[in-house]
């Protein structure tokens, strides 16, 4: 059984899939507490469903972008492997969205991992498990959520002492309220970084506390 919060459809508001129609899965628990959380309501709230009721509510939205997210979704290690090789398995183009403290080694082949490292203002940094940046393909997406200079400098070095660059898409977001995004984009252009910013849209289309969306 997972213990799933809440299953919708709305548009991709982040990553190279945003503006894309996506079904979306969120899952219970999560085993951070990130200081600009914005889905504390899916620390513990949730009914259980079995993967097979999962995968049917997912079916109603006949919509083949699925992402698994949270949360953290990897609390629920075990069950969620097999509901994202599942998904797979009936063709699904699935992602999963993490925190970066689990391990993603044993996630199937076939998803898309949009691994979010911890930045200092988050107040996580020192869970963060570098071990997994080595199980990183080339299409999955490593996200850094900025929430000021120091973040920004200390993402500069994890990029270069893990030579991240060319090893999978990065992607430089600014905390919602703390950092301006043009703040952001002028720090990227000075440095002319090859990296990826994004903004996280849902936020901007809808009231940057609408659930569901
Ligand atoms: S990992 Fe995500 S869900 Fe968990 S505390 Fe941090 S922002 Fe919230």
């Amino acid at each position: 059984m997972l213990k799933i919060n809440e299953i919708y459809h709305s548009i991709q508001g982040e990553s190279t899939s945003a503006g894309r129609p996506c079904v979306f899965v969120r899952l219970t628990y999560c085993n951070l507490r990130c200081t600009y959380c914005d889905t504390e309501y899916a620390f513990y709230e949730g009914k259980d469903m079995s993967i097979q009721q999962v995968i049917d509510e997912v079916e109603k939205y006949n919509c083949k972008l699925v992402e698994i997210t949270g949360g953290e979704p990897l609390v629920q290690m075990e069950e969620c492997l097999d509901l994202m090789k599942n998904l797979c398995d009936l063709g699904y183009e699935v992602m999963v969205e993490t925190g970066g403290s689990l391990s993603i080694k044993d996630i199937d082949p076939r998803v898309k991992i949009i691994m979010d490292l911890k930045c200092p203002t988050s107040g996580m940094e020192k869970k963060n498990l570098y071990q997994n940046l080595i199980f990183l393909k080339l299409n999955d997406e490593l996200k850094f959520v900025i929430g000021n200079r120091e973040d920004y400098d200390w993402t500069i070095e994890i990029v270069k002492k893990y030579n991240l660059v060319g090893k999978c898409i990065i992607l430089f977001s600014a905390v919602f309220g703390e950092l301006e995004p043009v703040q952001l984009i002028k720090w990227i252009l000075e440095d002319k970084l090859d990296v990826r910013f994004q903004l996280q849209m849902h936020k901007y289309i809808w009231h940057p506390e609408t659930k569901g969306v």
